[in-house]
């Protein structure tokens, strides 16, 4: 994809992000873009970086090793793809964020990586707030226990929850997943527990991510339509 459409494709959807946020009676400030790459090679990654790109999203281990390589610390990374414990040694010291945390066992994997390079990792637990099976992600009943054990982790930081909502023509079908979402991070900051902050929540796709903002997202992912449709 030419550099023109990149820098134009960024355009409309900082604008639209804009324009959601405003709508919600929120400030465009408070959404973070997180421009998802996976498939997306280095050199286009680079261009999109020159149009102002901070952070951006990988769903495979191997990929965030191979662009780092290339790219290097110019922009934050983030994970966003089901992370495998015995992949974490590789991105621990990469990665700005994990987005991806979906269970205990996954978390002291994390935690003891983390602790080696004295580093507090950020993470957002995922949640399955739909409950399909296809999805991954905790069930949102067992989020609170989990994260009770979690917060006992000292190189762990929760920095909030994550989701994907079911595929849809018709982002107004989700807007139930987003919302429950939400309240989900509410109930859970009243509990306040020590190391697990309810700040941010990751929710919103290149198909819904208006309405994920309306419903309070602060970090959006967005691939397609940025990069254009991926083959798969
Ligand atoms: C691919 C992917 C996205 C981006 O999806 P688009 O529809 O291309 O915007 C967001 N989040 C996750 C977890 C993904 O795997």
């Amino acid at each position: 994809m030419a550099l023109l459409d990149i820098e134009n494709n960024l355009k409309i959807i900082k604008q639209r992000i804009s324009d959601a946020a405003t709508k919600a009676g929120r400030s465009p400030h408070e959404v973070q873009l997180i421009a998802v790459t996976k498939t997306v090679e280095p050199e286009i990654i680079e261009r999109a970086i020159d149009c102002g790109v901070t952070d951006i999203g990988e769903n495979k281990v191997q990929e965030i090793i191979r662009k780092y390589e290339i790219i290097g610390e110019k922009v934050k990374y983030h994970m966003i793809g089901h992370l495998q414990k015995n992949k974490v040694k590789y991105i621990i010291d990469k990665v700005d964020m994990i987005h991806s945390l979906d269970s205990y066992d996954l978390a002291k994997e994390i935690d003891k990586r983390a602790k080696k390079i004295q580093k507090v990792m950020k993470c957002l637990l995922q949640i399955n707030i739909s409950g399909e099976e296809s999805k991954y992600g905790v069930n949102p009943l067992e989020a609170q226990s989990l994260l009770r054990q979690i917060s006992e982790l000292k190189n762990i930081q929760i920095v909030g929850l994550m989701t994907m909502a079911p595929y849809t023509d018709n982002p107004e079908e989700v807007r139930k997943y987003f919302k429950d979402l939400k309240n989900l991070s509410l109930e859970i900051d009243q509990l306040s527990l020590k190391n697990i902050d309810m700040g941010h929540l990751s929710m919103g796709m290149s198909n819904d991510f208006e309405v994920a903002i309306g419903e309070g997202a602060n970090l959006v992912r967005i691939g397609s339509s940025i990069f254009g449709e991926r083959n798969y």
